[in-house]
């Protein structure tokens, strides 16, 4: 039972984690990038840091080297 609860309280925090997650999205080829990537470093025209969700929301697709 204790290790129900440890699950569930895990995957709460992560979720809430990432709907929180700030991500360097690149408004010309909408694709977003971890703050750490080597991507998003070399973006510095295009790219704004803003929230996950909100990229999503903006027709954003994951970088194929850091996923996003
Ligand atoms: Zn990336």
């Amino acid at each position: 039972m204790k290790k129900i609860l440890l699950l569930f309280f895990t995957f709460l925090i992560l979720t809430t984690m990432a709907y929180a997650e700030t991500v360097v999205f690149n408004t010309k080829t909408y694709k977003y990038h971890k703050p750490g990537c080597q991507w998003a470093n070399k973006c510095t025209v295009n790219c704004i840091r803003i929230e996950k969700k909100d990229a999503i929301k903006r027709g954003g697709v994951p970088c194929k080297v850091c996923g996003g």
